[in-house]
């Protein structure tokens, strides 16, 4: 379906059709409209200001009714958006692929951008390793007014919860091992024994306390002052360090970074997670990419909902998230019905099992992210 604005203009008249396209050469009936091949106007009317304008805004104006159109389909009638593409009707509605794309990108610089994550970035981690006072996760807090009573009064109660009693655990053993270490780190490296994984993590971690006690901006800075080796493991571990001391000192711009790699990760995660729903539905004559189109269309309804949710919080002061949740798990099963047209128990066993996967795989997908921002921050 193409909107046709302007149809009365001038240069959709008969007198100024050809019996051949003025774009691809094509030959054409006087009753042509359009190029059946490249789908240009048959027209030979020079172009005026008014075309111009006309053209420009017809196309946003096209663009604007699919969007809309897809977007109406998409919620008012579960599944069946899906239906209608993999059947063949897609000129009426976006591409999904994109669609969602849009939508992910919308709502995460949405809570970048209004989410204040930046100002996390005063709980500067790294010092409160250190101890460098000041710091407001340091648990001595300097002076004795009443605002600094009522500081180490949080303080404390933050060393009783599970942060604190992991962290104060956490310098407690480094402590231990930093004797070691700072006497001798190039004995301490050579005596790293154990598995890669082990090795690599010993390593950072004993880099990391280096770089607290020594200036290390690249490995040739730790080369030069302890004489270790370049090989890949000790590189690998230096810049983990060099990564995890970042990513504590500016824990907000952390978190934003990590926050802006999750709409393309939802592109690497979709495709795995739609491998189980073409095998659970395996004796439909749906594609993989049909599977794959029908994911992509209730990705896309969820992240309507999310930005529906964040909006009305972060607007009018209204938490609808739970609400969206539920709305969604209902969605979710009417778009299954209608779209793989099974009945209840058959459907409602499959939404069980797909939905644990999707935790599952998303709960990965969450680790590695966060592991992936650590090293590469
Ligand atoms: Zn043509």
């Amino acid at each position: 379906m193409e909107t046709k604005p302007a149809r009365r203009a001038s240069r959709y008249k008969l007198m100024y059709r050809s019996n051949q396209c003025q774009n691809c050469g094509h030959p054409l009936d006087i009753s042509d409209r359009y190029c059946p091949n490249c789908s240009q106007l048959n027209s030979t009317k020079k172009i005026t200001m008014r075309d111009f304008a006309e053209e420009f805004f017809g196309s946003i104006i096209d663009y604007d009714s699919r969007l809309w159109r897809t977007i109406t389909a998409l919620v008012l009638r579960p599944g069946q958006i899906s239906l209608d593409y993999v059947a063949g009707k897609r000129v009426s509605y976006t591409n999904p692929f994109r669609f969602l794309l849009s939508l992910a990108v919308i709502y995460f610089l949405l809570l970048n951008l209004g989410g204040d994550l930046q100002s996390l970035d005063r709980w500067n981690l790294d010092d409160r390793v250190k101890g460098v006072p000041g710091s407001p996760l340091n648990f001595e807090v300097q002076g004795d007014g009443e605002p600094q009573q009522a500081a180490q009064a949080v303080l404390d109660s933050l060393q009783h919860t599970d942060a604190g009693v992991i962290m104060e655990q956490i310098s407690d053993e480094s402590r231990k091992k930093d004797s070691a270490l700072m006497a001798d780190p190039k004995a301490y490296f050579e005596a790293s024994s154990g598995g890669f994984t082990s090795r690599v993590f010993r390593k950072t971690d004993a880099f990391y306390n280096l770089m607290r006690r020594d200036t290390l901006y690249t490995f040739a800075d730790a080369d030069s002052l302890y004489g270790l080796p370049a090989t890949r493991e000790n590189r690998m571990s230096f810049n983990g360090a060099l990564s995890l001391k970042r990513a504590l000192s500016r824990p907000g711009t952390f978190l934003s970074d990590l926050i802006s790699r999750l709409p393309f990760v939802t592109f690497f995660f979709l495709p795995v997670f739609t491998v189980f729903v073409w095998a659970v539905y395996i004796r439909k004559n749906y594609t993989y990419t049909d599977n794959l189109v029908f994911s992509f269309h209730n990705q896309s309804l969820f992240f309507i909902l999310l930005i529906i949710g964040y909006l009305m919080d972060s607007l009018f002061g209204v938490d609808i998230l739970g609400f969206c949740l539920l709305a969604f798990g209902i969605y979710l099963y009417a778009a299954m019905r209608r779209f793989y047209k099974q009945g209840h128990i058959k459907t409602f066993l499959k939404y069980v099992f797909l939905n644990t996967i999707f935790i599952i795989l998303a709960t990965f997908a969450g680790i590695f992210v966060l592991f992936s921002s650590a090293f590469t921050y």
